[in-house]
């Protein structure tokens, strides 16, 4: 068996085709902000594909460059000065902040309705009452992709490895809410092996190449790859590198479904933030949520 590859490139682009179309059907263009303190160069990259991906979405893009050594006060007072700005409806602040800044306080500042990362504790909160809010953009997107493979998830086994708060938490709830039946697994966990065999839909989010190999996969599984690991390429010529998730490529010899890395997950995330943008600019001015 060779795993059927679910293409996050191609269904990204259908999705931000659909936010485009939502986002025209509002009374005023909707806005995103992202904020970067420091120069982190992922980072850099993210926020240029973001700002890029929202103009071409037809958002308004507003991009907050700060120096590394601004004072954490600075940055929470952007934050409530963007929460304030009628053209602004998502604010997203770039992690990881630079070394002593509170990552906690500068998300604890973000408007929960303007909250497009879903990182706040409100809708966290939200997420875990099954309330609407904004849901974090890589779960979400993970969710896109397995229902690609099984639009119907009612009675399946689920296994999320890791437990992060951006990924692997809420992940399990959208899986959970979804009428799966969820297992967390994590560093601590006895027999790994035993508890992703189990798994109809295995997601990995760890962030440790190739930890899941063909020896974790069921049968048949859906196989959803959220690590991003850059290793060493030598194949590619001296000092190269390259992008590989957290399950090995052996995997797809066994799984009926698998995400590739890259064009999986990450291209699902930058989506879901526009998604997330244009529902709370449709929220913010009372109308109903764009069929996105
Ligand atoms: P994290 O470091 O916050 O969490 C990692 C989790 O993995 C922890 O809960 C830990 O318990 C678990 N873990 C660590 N070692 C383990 C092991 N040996 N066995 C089982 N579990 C183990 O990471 P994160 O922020 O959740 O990110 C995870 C991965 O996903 C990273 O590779 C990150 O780059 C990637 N990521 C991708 C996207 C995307 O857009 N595709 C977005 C966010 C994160």
């Amino acid at each position: 068996m060779t795993a059927r590859v679910l293409d996050g490139k191609a269904l990204s682009a259908k999705l931000r085709a659909r936010v485009a179309e939502a986002a025209k059907g509002l009374p005023n263009t909707p806005g995103l902000a992202v904020v970067l303190v420091g120069e982190d160069p992922a980072s850099q990259v993210y926020v240029r594909n973001k700002h890029r991906q929202a103009e071409e979405a037809g958002f308004k893009s507003f991009v907050h460059r700060l120096p590394a050594d601004t004072p954490e006060d600075e940055v929470v007072a952007l934050v409530e000065r963007l929460n304030g700005d009628e053209a602004v409806d998502g604010i997203l602040v770039q992690m990881p902040l630079p070394g002593g800044m509170d990552a906690l306080r500068v998300i604890a500042a973000i408007d929960p309705d303007k909250d497009v990362d879903g990182l706040t504790e409100t809708n966290a909160g939200r997420l875990l009452l099954g309330r609407r809010g904004l849901v974090p953009c890589t779960p979400q997107g993970s969710m896109m992709l397995a229902a690609e493979a099984l639009p119907d998830l009612t009675g399946k086994t689920a296994v999320v490895v890791g437990r992060s708060i951006l990924v692997g938490k809420p992940l399990a709830l959208l899986l959970q809410a979804a009428n799966a039946t969820v297992t967390m697994a994590h560093s601590r966990t006895a027999d790994l092996q035993a508890v992703c065999r189990e798994a109809d839909v295995l997601c990995a989010a760890v962030g440790r190449p190739g930890l899941l190999t063909k020896d974790h996969v069921k049968l048949g599984a859906v196989v959803i790859d959220v690590g991003i690991n850059r290793v060493d390429a030598p194949e590619k010529g001296e000092g190269k590198t390259k992008l590989v998730g957290d399950v090995a490529p052996d995997a797809a010899e066994v799984a009926g479904a698998m995400t590739p890395v890259p064009g999986g997950v990450g291209p699902m995330t930058i989506a879901c933030l526009l998604r997330n943008t244009v529902l709370a600019a449709a929220r913010r001015r009372g109308l109903a949520d764009p069929d996105v």
